[in-house]
């Protein structure tokens, strides 16, 4: 059956995507349980790890465009409700909500603009909003930095989901492109780090553009 979400979200109560407690989209319980990521980290990629490391199990060998990457909350089954609601229907406040999450446990980084993962066009502009943007603008005003779109995509987005670490890594490889010139110093946002195989090709894609340094910072990253 067809049914348009963004309708019904008018005329529905309204619901926490985690738990359906009637009231707000993410309520207080749901938001205070999100499985944040403390320390100590990888310090490249942000895994959490028994003690501080420069690089661990999963991001050694690995050349990876990006300086550092970090993300507020593990991706877990509430996370990915979040996410889907925040991506799939378009919930402005959970795009705040997620600001907040990562504002709380990430340090503003040091980098003069912040950019994100272009949406795919044919999923994106069907939908009418492109979330990373949404959620590096939402971070933009709290971290008191501007933000400008960088990339472009060179070809629609094939899924990643189900793909061997190899895969993605092909998949993803020269999927971007520099849309200007960057500055030397940009963070790149983006909704979730899995593999890193996205944000390693778009930091890639800034770095062609004139970055220097590219951070990462994501709501939720993958914990093997
Ligand atoms: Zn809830
Ligand atoms: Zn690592």
């Amino acid at each position: 059956m067809w049914c348009d979400v963004r309708l019904l979200d008018l005329i529905l109560p309204v619901r926490c995507v985690v738990c359906a407690a009637p009231g707000e989209q993410l309520c207080p319980s749901c938001r205070d349980a999100l499985p944040r990521l403390r320390p100590p980290l990888c310090a490249r990629c942000g895994k959490p790890t028994q003690w501080p490391v420069s690089r661990c199990v999963e991001c050694s060998g690995r050349r990876l465009a990006f300086a550092s990457a970090r993300a507020a909350v593990a991706y877990d089954d509430r996370v990915r409700r979040l996410v889907r609601g925040w991506k799939e229907r378009g919930l402005r406040t959970l795009a705040a909500a997620a600001a907040d999450a990562i504002v709380e446990a990430i340090p503003a980084p040091d980098v003069t603009t912040l950019t994100f993962v272009p949406a795919d066009r044919s999923r994106g502009l069907e939908r009418g909003h492109q979330p990373a943007e949404r959620l590096a603008r939402e971070l933009g005003e709290r971290w008191s930095l501007p933000v400008g779109p960088l990339l472009g995509r060179t070809r629609p987005a094939a899924r990643q989901r189900g793909l061997s670490l190899t895969d993605r890594r092909r998949n993803v490889a020269g999927a971007f492109a520099p849309a200007r010139r960057s500055p030397r110093s940009v963070c790149l946002v983006d909704d979730v780090y899995t593999s890193g195989s996205t944000a390693n090709a778009a930091a890639s894609a800034l770095r062609k553009g004139g970055a220097r340094r590219v951070e990462v910072v994501t709501l939720a990253r993958v914990v093997r």
